[in-house]
């Protein structure tokens, strides 16, 4: 299991505003928001990126989509919403465990800095 706080809040180490949980995925408020909505969705096998996924991994991260088209839906985002995934230094990811945010809750720029 991951050592980063996402694999923490999956084992219920530490708190976290759940909305979404299955045998594959969790999905939980982020905690510094930048929308309106902020959730983020996360696989509970811990890959570090979308860098580092494998190609038998392919319906997980199909699955992880769905997942956030579902919160997304539940969270009442029927005007639209961003999804977004960072990787790495240039790509501003700071928790090294494969996550993806929904955004929503307000009109988004483009394109985003
Ligand atoms: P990244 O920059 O890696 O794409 O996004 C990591 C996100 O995790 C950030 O938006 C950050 O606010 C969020 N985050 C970091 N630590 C915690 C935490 O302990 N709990 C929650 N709910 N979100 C966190």
């Amino acid at each position: 299991m991951s050592d980063t706080v996402f694999g923490k809040i999956i084992r219920r180490e530490i708190p976290a505003q759940i909305v979404y949980e299955d045998e594959r995925a969790i999905a939980f408020k982020d905690i510094a928001p930048q929308a309106p909505v902020h959730i983020l969705v996360v696989p509970k096998e811990p890959i570090p990126g979308i860098a580092q996924a494998k190609p038998e991994q392919e319906a997980l991260l199909g699955h992880l989509l769905l997942t956030a088209q579902r919160v997304a839906a539940e969270a009442g985002l029927n005007k639209g919403y961003r999804l977004v995934i960072n990787e790495g230094e240039d790509g501003g990811q700071t928790v090294f465990h494969l996550h993806i945010h929904i955004l929503g809750g307000r009109a988004m720029g483009w394109p985003p800095g």
